[in-house]
Formats: C-alpha cells, structure tokens, sequence
C-alpha cells in the first residue's frame, strides 16, 4: 500500500498541519503581542522600537545603570577579598 494513505502516514500528516498550525499562532502572537517594559511595565511596541524591549531611552539606561551597578559591586567584592588576603 501506499504509505501516505496508511494510518501511520496520515497520522503523521496530521502531526505536521498541526505544527505547523501551532507555529503561525506563535508568530502572529509575537508580532501583534504587546511587550511590556521591564522597567517601568508599559506596554511597549515591537515594530519600529529601537530601544526594545524597553519602551524609551530613558529606561534602556536605567537598566543599563542597573548592570553596572551590579558589576561594580562585584568588583568591589573582588577587592576586599584581596586585601584580606595581603593581610594575612
Ligand atoms: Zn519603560
């Protein structure tokens, strides 16, 4: 018999519509989705936003801010833990 017109073929026909299916919602989904900024939770647009995911400069910077702050604090771990260590 022809394998497409058997049960497993057309199980796995089926299987791939599906798919496929799923995969044109996801990315209707991600194009008409609305983001929402991770620093201030306005909603944000996708299409034409350079500073996405954030919604403005402002907060692109302030997250930026943020990453720095982290480092630097870190850093200022580093130190310590070498001045101890000269001292012992
Ligand atoms: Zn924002």
């Amino acid at each position: 018999m022809f394998p497409l017109f058997g049960k497993e073929g057309l199980g796995e026909i089926y299987l791939t519509q599906i798919i496929a299916f799923a995969l044109d919602i996801i990315i209707w989904y991600l194009i008409f989705m609305k983001a929402k900024c991770p620093i201030c939770k306005k909603e944000t647009e996708w299409e034409g936003n350079e500073f996405r995911p954030f919604c403005s400069e402002r907060c692109k910077l302030i997250d930026l801010g943020k990453w720095a702050s982290e480092e630097y604090r870190i850093a200022g771990k580093k130190d310590e833990e070498d001045k101890k260590k000269e001292e012992e």
